[in-house]
Order: structure tokens, then sequence, then C-alpha cells
């Protein structure tokens, strides 16, 4: 293929070259003549060639495609030929290219110039074909050489480029392994201390109940070696009343539960009863996945131990106890006592010995109507009014419920009618305001009876009741005596 210099054929060239069609040529020349003999020769040899008469046609085909072969006039109109040859040398693929120099500065030392400037081949002017022929062979030889050349230092390059970007990351992997390792260091350096540091027992049970890990306190608690808990059950080694049981916290993570607190109670084999609170929670793995469970298990025996004492403490209080809580009159069993003592005294010295019993009127309506709580002011109010009602020497009970009972030693039936009197007018005079928009008045029906002679606590009691169920026979809000 033959062509002279234009952007046309640039394109041609360009486009020989990039699709590595075949061989190109560039033929820097002149001369006509020599340039058309040099095209001729050339193309015989199969390539694709362009012929510029000028360094700056030169220049320009050779930006707009690479050749592989140049051939290169020494004296050109623009520009020295050697420095044309020194331009292309230095451009990103000079070294793959083959240059054969043309002229007719042929000296020794004019042909060692040359080379030195980067031309690999030199023939003297006036071209022969004959010589040309020979040049031309040589060169070919050249220009593949620096094709595979350029073949291998491009796949070189992109092995180097795979090798570095390689490199990279496993530079980085490395890195990033690295920095995992290290955090996985210092977590497993941070578990351990909470496992050595924390209060109470730790165990890491798998699915089928496998003890994975467990600190010093639980082997503590279970009284084992650490060379037991190898390949043995948390049931085996810590044994409970939940272990087999639906109550089992292992089998409930398994089924969801995700906190679970249990309280068990052990006897160890010295005899002793420990007891032990547990909390149970999933034990996952990096994926999220259910594991096991981890138990963390504390010894509560002398939380325990307090609790109850507590406890027994209060009952024994309530039971010694001789005061009712909402009316801070005495109460039954108080009362009890009491009936039983004085009875007897006034039996022995014959002393009068008088018995109150009294009841609030209709309490069941006003509790429906104003709720318990209101009730309770009212309960309140009424040992106020007894309390205050009383002498120092009188036993004033809450009997129950709004039931009341009061001893009067040393008091006759009348005396003690005097202080039945003045307890229902005080009472029945207390203004109730169970709502702002409402105002209430309370009564109460008294039964009032006297101490005979010879007769138990429990029959004046049962007198004084009947006393107190005739007057609310006969219209409530008064008292009865007989
Ligand atoms: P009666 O006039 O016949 O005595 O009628 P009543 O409604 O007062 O008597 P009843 O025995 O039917 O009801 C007594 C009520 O007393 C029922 C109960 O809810 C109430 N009561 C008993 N103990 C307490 C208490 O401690 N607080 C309060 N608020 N109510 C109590
Ligand atoms: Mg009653
Ligand atoms: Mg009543």
């Amino acid at each position: 293929m033959r062509s002279s210099a234009n952007p046309t054929e640039y394109t041609a060239l360009t486009e020989s070259v990039s699709g590595k069609a075949g061989l190109t040529a560039l033929i820097v020349e002149d001369d006509q003549g020599v340039c058309d003999l040099l095209q001729r020769i050339v193309e015989s040899h199969g390539y694709t060639t362009i012929a510029c008469h000028t360094a700056a046609a030169a220049k320009a085909a050779f930006a707009a495609g690479f050749p592989h072969l140049i051939l290169m006039d020494w004296l050109l109109p623009d520009m020295d030929g050697l420095e044309l040859t020194k331009a292309f040398r230095a451009s990103e693929r000079g070294q793959y290219l083959t240059i054969l120099m043309i002229s007719g500065k042929d000296s020794p030392e004019e042909i060692s110039t040359a080379i030195a400037a980067g031309v690999n081949f030199f023939m003297a002017k006036p071209v022969e074909r004959q010589v040309m022929e020979i040049w031309m062979a040589s060169a070919a030889t050249h220009v593949h050489d620096c094709l595979q050349r350029e073949e291998d230092d491009l796949a070189l390059a992109k092995i180097r480029e795979e090798l570095a970007d390689n490199n990279l990351q496993l530079e980085e992997a490395i890195g990033r392994a690295n920095a995992m390792a290290m955090e996985a260091e210092q977590a497993y350096i941070e578990i351990n201390q909470i496992f050595k540091t924390v209060a109470g027992g730790i165990i890491l049970v798998d699915k089928q109940c496998k003890i994975l890990r467990c600190n010093d306190a639980f082997l503590k608690m279970a009284g084992v070696e650490r060379k037991a808990v190898q390949n043995s059950k948390c049931y085996e080694l810590f044994h409970s009343c939940m272990c087999g049981t639906e109550q089992c916290p292992l089998q409930r993570i398994k089924k969801g539960e995700k906190y679970i607190a249990s309280e068990i109670e052990k006897v160890e084999a010295s005899g002793k009863t420990v007891h032990y609170s547990i909390i149970s929670t999933p034990f996952n793995g990096p994926a999220g996945d259910l594991v096991g469970t981890v138990e963390h298990i504390t010894d509560i025996t002398e939380r325990v131990k307090a609790v109850r004492a507590l406890a027994e403490s209060e009952r024994r209080y309530k039971e010694l106890s001789i005061v009712d809580e909402l009316t801070t009159l005495f109460n039954k069993r108080y009362f009890n006592t009491h009936l039983k003592l004085e009875v007897e005294r006034a039996s022995r010295h014959g002393q009068p010995l008088s018995l109150l019993l009294l009841d609030i009127d209709n309490f069941k309506h006003h509790n429906d109507t104003y709720g318990h709580a209101d009730g309770d002011r009212v309960l309140a109010r009424l040992g106020q009014v007894i309390a205050e009602a009383v002498r120092v020497s009188d036993i004033p009970c809450r009997y129950g419920g709004e039931e009341f009972t009061i001893i009067l030693p040393a008091a006759s039936g009348e005396q003690a009618t005097v202080v039945a009197e003045r307890i229902r007018a005080g009472f029945a005079g207390v203004i109730f305001q169970p709502n702002p928009q409402e105002t209430v008045q309370k009564t109460v029906s008294i039964g009032v009876t006297q101490y005979r002679t010879g007769e138990s606590g429990q029959s004046l009691l049962e007198r004084a009741d009947q006393n107190m169920y005739e007057a609310k026979q006969s219209g409530k809000n008064r008292l009865v005596l007989k």
C-alpha cells in the first residue's frame, strides 16, 4: 500500500498499526525520485508506507501512528535527520523502532555519528536497489525482533502491574488480618479478665449441654478440678432441680427465650444447702446462629437467709403486735387475753366489769358508695372518738372489721352506758366529706352489758353482741343495756 503524507493517510497508517494489520514504514526523504524508489522497494517487502518530504510532515505522521520501520534522510529541508532520529528514539515507543538512514554523508565518522544518534542501519546514497534489498532483509529481522521485544515488554509490564496490584491487595489483607488479630487478642484478654474477676460462676454450654468454657469461680461452685470439665455436660457437674425438665434454661433458650432468671436450691455433698441465682442468655456464634447458652451463676445463700430472717421477724412482730394498725386501738388478740384477765380479776375481787360492743351502721353501703379507702377513714375516725371517750384504765379494741369492743374494768353497766353514749353522740356528730359535693354522718349501734359473777368472758361477750343486735333491730344509732 502506498501513500504520501496527507491527514487521511495518517489515519490509514494508524488503523493499520492499531489493528496489527501488518508492518508500517515511514519514509522521510525530500528527493522525490529517491522517495519513490524507496517506497516501491519497501512496499515490495509487504509494508504499508507513508512518505514525507519534510521533518514537520514526518513528525505529524509519526504522531498519528506508530511505524515499525523508518527510512530517514540526513539532510532535510527543515531539520537535521539525526535530530529527528533522536526525537523519535526519545518517544514512548522509540526503543522499538528500526531506523535506516540513507545519506550521501557516508564517511566512517559520519556513519559513527549517525549510529550514536540512534540509527540502526546506514546506507550510502545513491540508492542501489540490490544493496537496498540486502538492507531490507536485515531490517526485517530487526523489525521482527523489535516487535517481539515490545510484545514481551508489554506482557512483562502487565505481569508487573498485576503483581503490584496483587501485592497491594495482599498487603491490605495482611493489614486487615493483623488488625483483626489484635482486636481478637484484646477481646480475648478482656473476656479472660471478666471471666476471672466476675463475682460468680460463668459457663458457656453448647446446644447438647456440653460445657465449652467456664471460669474458676464455677469450678469452685461445682467442686471440681478444671480437667473434669473436658467433655462434661453441665448437668453432670452442676445438677439442679431444673435439669431434664421444661424449666431447663438451655431448652428455653433453644425455644427462643432471650433472658431467663432462675433461682435454685442445692444440697451440697457436705449437707449444706446453697441457693443460687442463674441468669441465662443465648450464646451466639459470629454469624448470629445459636451456639448454646451463657449462664451466670451467683451464690445467693446469704441473701436468701437474710430475706427469710426478715420475713420471719415480720411474722413474729405481727404476732407480738397488740395494736391495730388502722385505728391504733388494741387488736382482737389483745382483747381476748385481757377480757379473760379482767373477768378473773372481777370474779376474784368482786369488782364490777362492763363491756361495750360497737358496730357501725350501714357501713357496707358507705363502702360501696364511697370506696373502701374512704371506709377506712371512717374506721380510723371512730378509733379516735373511742380513744378520746374512754379512761386510761379502759381497754378499747378493734374486734374486727367495723366492730369494736371496750373493756371497762371497775365500771358498772350504768357507768359504761355513759361512755357508750359519749361515743355514740360524738361519732354521730362527726361530718365526713367523701367527695367535694357531699357530706355524710355515720352512726354506731352499741351493746352494753355488765359482768355477772361466775360467767365466762365468752358469755359476757355474747350478751354484749345480743344487745348490739337488739340496738340494730330497734332502729340503729342507739345503745342497749341488759
Ligand atoms: P349494719 O348496719 O347492719 O351493721 O350493716 P352494715 O352494712 O354495717 O354491716 P355488714 O356486716 O353488712 O357490712 C359490714 C361491712 O364492713 C362490709 C365490709 O366491707 C366492711 N368492712 C369490714 N372491715 C373493713 C375494713 O377494714 N375497712 C373497710 N373500709 N371496710 C370494712
Ligand atoms: Mg358488722
Ligand atoms: Mg355494721
